[in-house]
């Protein structure tokens, strides 16, 4: 740790420009009605944008005690009360409401947009509705997962086929590092650090504006962060194809000589090579798959390929020390991801 800081200090702020091209939603009295808005509900939520919410106390207070508590304590005369209903304003964005309560009250969706399940872990955390925050720790470790495996690069960027979050971008790496610590799922940060770690320092400082218009920004902390990762990323991929930058065969190369097949092929490597070790951070890329399409020998293919998979290994194992975080990591597989806690380096 290097300033003592907490490391999540992204700047969350919403565009005033939001829902500009929609039609004005119908309203009452002076609140425009949001989804969902249940006409037998009795109880308006107010986004702090305006959008209010008409749901159940009943389902809130049984899902939330955070809700059931500020129903309890605001019992006053003087509550706002519109067609019948307690009106409660909240801070959360309207976006965050809509995405929680359409959750709540029209649940079912196997698949959801990123922004859902952001606002589930979001909200799900800030009002302790439990089954929300954990339906979204287990989808986001769908993409950021606990455990390295060969698909592991289509996960880290959204393409990973059949996945319960139907639009996440590398970018949305940018929220996740924020709500991961935000809402303590430390075990999310080492590979949304590492996606950031691929990107170039120009756009890790210009932030990042997500589907809704908000705007992402780095800490100072999260870029000496990243910036300490990247060295390390660095060095591994050198290490995981370090046998064409030293020009090596294995020992047991079945074929000698310089004219020997696999010297010829490495030599054709070098300068792919020399090109990755200065722009590719991929280290947890399967390297060893690469190695193996190469038409090396067969003894100089498993020579390599074992170098590359205890370098990947060993990087997957470090991740988290290399990005300078002191959790528990790598987390064993019996672990439940939201049982652990975060050791911040105050
Ligand atoms: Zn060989």
């Amino acid at each position: 740790m290097d300033d003592g800081r907490p490391a999540k200090r992204v700047k969350l702020e919403e565009t005033p420009t939001e829902l500009k091209t929609e039609p004005p939603p119908a309203s009452v009295q002076g609140i425009p009605q949001g989804e969902p808005w249940l006409e037998d509900g009795n109880v308006i939520l107010v986004a702090q944008d305006g959008t209010g919410f008409r749901v159940f106390q009943s389902v809130l207070s049984k899902n939330s005690a955070v809700f059931r508590e500020m129903f309890a304590a605001s019992r006053l005369p003087t509550s706002e009360v519109v067609e019948g209903c307690s009106v409660y304003r909240l801070s959360d964005t309207g976006s965050d409401l809509h995405h929680v309560l359409q959750a709540l009250f029209d649940s079912g969706a196997t698949k959801l947009p990123f922004s859902s399940v952001a606002a589930m872990l979001r909200i799900g955390s800030k009002y302790l509705i439990e089954h929300l925050r954990e339906d979204a720790i287990q989808r986001l470790r769908e993409n950021f997962p606990n455990q390295l495996s060969l698909d592991i690069k289509a996960r880290l960027h959204g393409t990973f086929q059949n996945g319960v979050i139907t639009d996440l971008s590398l970018q949305d790496s940018f929220t996740v590092v924020s709500l991961a610590w935000e809402c303590n799922v430390p075990q999310l940060l080492p590979t949304a650090y590492y996606n950031l770690a691929q990107m170039s320092m120009d756009v890790l400082i210009s932030g990042h504006v997500d589907s809704e218009g908000r705007i992402w920004e780095l800490s100072k902390d999260d870029l000496k962060r990243i910036a300490k990762g990247q060295a390390h990323l660095r060095r591994s991929v050198a290490a995981q194809v370090k046998f064409v930058l030293f020009m090596e065969t294995s020992s047991a190369c079945l074929a000698s000589g310089v004219d020997r097949p696999c010297w010829g092929i490495i030599c054709g490597l070098r300068e792919l090579c020399f090109s990755l070790i200065n722009t590719c951070l991929g280290a947890l890329n399967p390297w060893h798959i690469w190695i193996a399409n190469q038409k090396l020998c067969a003894d100089c293919t498993k020579h390599f390929s074992d170098q590359s998979v205890a370098e990947r290994t060993k990087a997957w194992s470090m991740l988290a020390k290399w990005f300078d975080l002191d959790i528990e990591w790598p987390v064993p597989a019996t672990i439940q991801i939201s049982a652990i806690s975060a050791t911040r380096t105050q």
